[in-house]
């Protein structure tokens, strides 16, 4: 019922795109980072949380239809509705029903708790397409608030040594949940680059609570940053604009840091291991309650999972798509 194609994975019966790289006439959009939502597209249809996300990317004229989660939409032959994946606010997974039976596309998802989205709901299907960014064994990730200690703590000591911290992490969705655990923690606001800040209003106007933030830009030159936490997203560093931030330390918060290679060729001072996509057991465990019979991979190490689904006797395959790993384009990284 969904099949690859030059502009992105087409559904005939429905005649629509789910997350095209290439424009189309109706793209379908599991979530709002740039791999998956990209400009151009003729109309929108995406879950109801979601659409604020894209207006601001694509600005208010954007032809976008949202639905609640768990609502649905008949489009062609086939029956549409999306159900909360718990990667990032308004990420959703598409259910497809047709003569060829139950499809759900997950997009990207996490089943760790994350309070800055609603909770990923397993939903029964036939045909199972998951993402497989950290489809190997090797991926198990600490819980969050493990996570989170080991970043207080490396700012707490940059602190004492009078050094900025600099954490880098993705403008949708990333910094949001940092701020949001890091919220009840601290007694003071976090300095944000420019680039984060649309986002962030985004999802304080969708009412999700966080730490208070400044932007960098409002202080005065010459103001000192020294033992205050700055966010910015990976294509900042590096740049002039980290010549106001004096002696600091950097750090980058990505599930990617569990890739050694990854760690040791961009050089930050710390990585800390926060991901919005499942681990290994998560992709498992998800499989598993979709009691689906046929799961196909996609995005990442989409050959091993599918290889290790096929030896568990599951009805496997790829579905070659342009998505990216952990970051999802949403800067120029
Ligand atoms: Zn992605
Ligand atoms: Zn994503």
């Amino acid at each position: 019922m969904l099949h690859e194609t030059a502009n992105g994975v087409y559904c005939p019966d429905g005649d629509f795109h789910l997350d095209p790289w290439h424009p189309v006439p109706r793209a379908v959009i599991t979530h709002a980072h740039g791999d998956h939502a990209r400009s151009g597209n003729a109309a929108y249809l995406c879950a109801a949380p979601c659409a604020p996300l894209l207006q601001r990317r694509f600005g208010p004229d954007t032809p976008i239809q949202a639905l609640a989660y768990g609502d649905s939409l008949t489009l062609g032959d086939v029956r549409v509705s999306f159900h909360p994946a718990g990667h990032i606010l308004g990420s959703a997974q598409v259910r497809v029903e047709g003569k060829a039976g139950v499809w759900v596309l997950a997009g990207d998802y996490k089943r760790a708790a994350d309070a800055t989205c609603t909770e990923f709901e397993p939903v029964t299907c036939d045909t199972f397409v998951t993402e497989s960014t950290f489809g190997l064994p090797i991926y198990r990730w600490e819980q969050t608030a493990t996570v989170i200690a080991e970043i207080l703590d490396w700012w707490d000591v940059n602190r004492q040594k009078a050094l900025t911290s600099v954490l880098f992490c993705y403008t949708i969705g990333k910094a949001q949940r940092l701020l949001t655990e890091l919220g009840p923690r601290i007694d003071r606001p976090v300095f944000v680059h420019g680039m984060m800040i649309p986002m962030i209003d985004a999802y304080r106007a969708a009412g999700v609570v966080m730490a208070p933030t400044v932007p960098l830009i409002d202080k005065p030159r010459g103001t000192s940053f020294a033992g205050e936490l700055v966010l910015a997203p990976p294509s900042a560093r590096g740049t002039p604009w980290m010549r106001r931030l004096g002696e600091l330390s950097d750090g980058l918060a990505s599930g990617l840091m569990r890739v050694r290679g990854v760690r040791r060729q961009r050089a930050y001072d710390r990585g800390f291991v926060l991901s919005d996509h499942a681990d290994w057991p998560a992709l498992l465990q998800t499989i598993t309650e979709t009691g689906a019979g046929r799961v196909l991979t996609t995005h990442g190490h989409a050959e091993p999972l599918a290889r290790f689904l096929k030896s568990q006797g599951l009805d496997s395959g790829v579905i070659r798509t342009a998505w990216e790993g952990e970051g999802g384009g949403d800067d120029s990284e």
